[in-house]
C-alpha cells in the first residue's frame, strides 16, 4: 500500500486545495495520508481538513520552529488531544539547528515533553531533526532508558550515526523527495544501510517535491515518484516496495485502520 506518511495539507503553499490534493493522491494510488499539525492551537483547523476523509489522519505536536512561541513542557496536552481518533502520531517535534528559528533550549525542552506522550500512547514520535544529529541521539537515548517508545525520523537528512542509533532503538526512517535529488549521493549511501523493514515514504508537501517535480509545490500524489525511485534503486517492483513500506507504516502507526471504506 502506498502511503504519504507526512505532509501539511493546511499549508498555504500546498499546490492544490486540500480536497483536490486528496483526490489527486487517491488517483495516484495513495491509500493513507498523515497530515501534520505543527502547533497545538492549529488542531481544530487540521481536524476540519482531515475529518471528511477516512483515509486521512493527523500527527500532532509542536514543530521545533514553533518551540520558542508555543513549545510545551509537559505531555498532558498531547494526551488530551489523542482522545480524538484522528490523531495517530506525536509530532512533528524535534530539533532544527539549521534554521534555528527558536532558542535551542526551548527546542530541546519541547521535544523532550513529547516523548512520554509517544510512550504512553504507543504512537510514533515523529521527529524533525536538521543539523542536530548529536543532540537528537542523546535525547532519544536518555529517554529510552525510561522505557521504549516508537521512533520515526521524518524527512531523514542525517548522518550514519543517527541512522544507526534509530535502527538500534527499533525506529523507522522516512524517505522524502530530497532522497531523489541528484546531489543527494551521500544521503542515499546512508539510507542504503537502513533495513527495508524500517523505511517509510513521505512527501513533506508542500515542501521538497521529488524529481521530476523539483522546485514546484509538492502534494501527496507525488509520493509515488519517491517510492518509484527507491523501488528501482533496490531492484524491486513498485508494488513490492509499496507493500513493504505500507506494512512498515501499519506496524508503526498502529492506530491507523488497515481497512477503511473509502468514499468515492
Ligand atoms: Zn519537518
Ligand atoms: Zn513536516
Amino acid at each position: 500500500m502506498l502511503v504519504d506518511s507526512h505532509c501539511h495539507l493546511d499549508h498555504a503553499k500546498i499546490g492544490p486545495a486540500p480536497e483536490e490534493a486528496v483526490r489527486r493522491a487517491r488517483l495516484a494510488g495513495v491509500e493513507r495520508i498523515v497530515t501534520i499539525c505543527t502547533r497545538l492551537d492549529r488542531f481544530e483547523t487540521i481536524k476540519a481538513i482531515a475529518d471528511p476523509y477516512n483515509d486521512v489522519f493527523i500527527g500532532v505536536g509542536v514543530h521545533p520552529h514553533e518551540a520558542g512561541a508555543v513549545g510545551i513542557d509537559a505531555p498532558e496536552p498531547l494526551l488530551a488531544l489523542a482522545e480524538d481518533p484522528k490523531m495517530v502520531g506525536v509530532g512533528e517535534t524535534g530539533l532544527d539547528y539549521f534554521y534555528d528559528l527558536a532558542p535551542k533550549d526551548a527546542q530541546r525542552r519541547s521535544f523532550e515533553a513529547h516523548i512520554p506522550a509517544a510512550r504512553a500512547l504507543d504512537m510514533p514520535l515523529i521527529i524533525h531533526t536538521r543539523d542536530a544529529d548529536e543532540d537528537t541521539v542523546s535525547i532519544l537515548r536518555e529517554h529510552w532508558q525510561d522505557g521504549p517508545f516508537p521512533i520515526l525520523i521524518h524527512c531523514f537528512t542525517g548522518g550514519q550515526a543517527l541512522a544507526d542509533a534509530v535502527v538500534e532503538m527499533d525506529g523507522f526512517i522516512s524517505l522524502s523527495g530530497i532522497t531523489t535529488f541528484k546531489s543527494a549521493d551521500d544521503l542515499r549511501a546512508v539510507l542504503d544501510t537502513v533495513p527495508g523493514d524500517r523505511l517509510l515514504v513521505e512527501t513533506d508537501a508542500p515542501f521538497l517535491a521529488p524529481t521530476p517535480h523539483r522546485g514546484k509545490p509538492n502534494e501527496p500524489a507525488f509520493v509515488a515518484h519517491t517510492a518509484a525511485f527507491w523501488a528501482e534503486r533496490k531492484g524491486v517492483s513498485a508494488a513490492d516496495f509499496h507493500a513493504q513500506t505500507g506494512a512498515n507504516f501499519f506496524r508503526l502507526f498502529k492506530r491507523v485502520p488497515q481497512s477503511v471504506p473509502v468514499a468515492a
